[in-house]
């Protein structure tokens, strides 16, 4: 008998004949003598239908007392996802019983609409398993020191599972989703992508980072963490199929680089609409004109990605950087009041309309000329690079976000990604 936590997305739980479909599947797994946890997102649309409501109310209010008020409204869709499925699988014959996450509970900090778990209470739920019933918890939500419900950041019940498979100690954690396993990129932009039989933690985590929607960063930092085994599989395989073939369908995330796994140099591509670049121009170029621009930014809890600074001209240099969409009006409105006139920049400038597009890959560690050729494929179709980044294991570049799909289809092609990998 293993503890398996199964988390099922958005799509997966998107009607009731899916949410059937759901439960006879766990019914499955209970019945080959499994204690089960579940994790389910709220059903498809509905997390932007509710925070809709709340834009149609305050458009464009961050204050704190209107982001409690989101998380409470956001962490319905999960509770009725939750007691829905737990009536499907006592429907089927299963003891079943649902929590929210403060039920449980949950415990985060008080980051609403990005809350971090910081601890998880197991009691309450091992009691059920215990008693023989499948356990429903809520995912993307918990609760604070004070008693407020939080949520953990869009696409945050991949978080809640894997925190949830690691307080536990869980045997695997299963995330179950609309595609069949992680893909060398998007499929919904490359048709020709690939899925990978398996991928490394690491690679994983930049995948996650950058902006590959596939799983939430956090999930994937808790897996490495705490060592749980996670798989990505689709639910939208007939529910009956055998249980062994299930468990090893899908994408494994590994934790050794073991000699079956695939070396390619590039593993994947990763995409990020949700970035928008503002710039200083003519800023005079002396030590600590770096930390004047970006120490403002960060005080008002504002997250800076790319960095770039230009060669100066008699003095002077531009310099600009990335932050996440939502921030880009408030980022340009302190530059424009605050941070330009004080550091005495001749003017501010912003684009929200880029994108990020990065290469992945653990062997590009001992790989020179990667980035070389990314570049080359860009400059082939004719596509500009504003900005660039790397790390030992990524080369990412911001570009006009009009090119993206023409950006990652010409570098899937270029790495030969839709090509079975060869060991390196
Ligand atoms: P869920 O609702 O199950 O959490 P998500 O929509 O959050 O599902 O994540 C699954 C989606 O992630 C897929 O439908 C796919 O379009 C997208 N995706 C992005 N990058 C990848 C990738 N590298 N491999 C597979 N899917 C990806
Ligand atoms: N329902 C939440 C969202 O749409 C959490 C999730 O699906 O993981 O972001
Ligand atoms: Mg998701």
């Amino acid at each position: 008998m293993a503890l398996i936590v199964h988390k099922y997305g958005g799509t997966s739980m998107g009607s009731t004949d899916r949410i059937r479909n759901v439960a006879k599947r766990v019914a499955k797994w209970v019945r080959a003598g499994h204690q089960l946890v579940v994790v389910p997102s709220a059903m498809s649309g509905e997390t932007n239908r509710l925070l809709g409501l709340a834009k149609e109310l305050s458009p464009a209010s961050t204050t704190p007392e209107v982001m409690r008020e989101l998380d409470m409204i956001a962490s319905t869709g999960e509770q009725v996802s939750v007691g829905l499925l737990a009536i499907a699988l006592q429907a089927e014959g299963i003891p079943s019983v649902s929590y929210t996450g403060w039920q449980v509970p949950v415990a985060t900090d008080s980051s609403y609409t990005k809350a971090r778990i910081e601890s998880i209470d197991d009691q309450r739920v091992r009691a059920d398993l215990a008693a023989g019933k499948v356990v429903v918890v809520a995912g993307f939500q918990g609760v604070d020191a004070q008693n407020n419900i939080t949520t953990l950041g869009r696409g945050g019940s991949d978080t809640s599972a894997v925190a949830i498979a690691a307080a536990m100690k869980a045997d695997e954690c299963l995330i179950y989703t609309d595609v069949d396993g992680v893909y060398t990129t998007d499929p919904r932009i490359v048709p020709e992508a690939r899925r990978l039989h398996t991928i490394s933690f690491e690679e994983m985590l930049e995948m996650a980072s950058l902006g590959s929607k596939i799983l939430q960063i956090r999930s994937v930092e808790f897996a490495g963490k705490y060592k749980v085994p996670l798989r990505v599989l689709s639910s939208f395989t007939p529910w009956d199929i055998d249980i062994n073939e299930e468990a090893k369908s899908g994408t494994l995330i590994t934790f050794e680089e073991d000699e079956n796994m695939e070396q390619a140099v590039v593993s994947g591509i990763a995409f990020n609409r949700d970035e928008a670049k503002v710039t200083l121009l003519g800023v005079p170029d002396k030590p600590g004109i770096a930390f004047q621009i970006l120490g403002p930014v960060a005080d008002a809890n504002i997250d800076i990605d790319v960095i770039i600074q230009n060669v100066s001209h008699d003095g002077k240099t531009d310099f600009s950087f990335t932050v996440h969409r939502n921030d880009y009006a408030r980022t340009m409105e302190l530059l424009q009041n605050t941070v330009g006139p004080a550091t005495n920049a001749a003017k501010v400038a912003g684009d929200p309309k880029i994108c990020k597009v990065s290469i992945v890959g653990i062997g590009m560690r001992s790989h020179v000329g990667v980035a070389s050729k990314m570049f080359r494929a860009l400059s082939e179709e004719g596509i500009n690079i504003q900005m660039i980044s790397t790390s030992e294991i990524k080369t990412s570049v911001v570009i006009d976000e009009k090119y993206m799909e023409l950006a990652v289809r010409a570098l899937h092609k270029a790495f030969d990604l839709d090509q079975e990998a060869t060991a390196a």
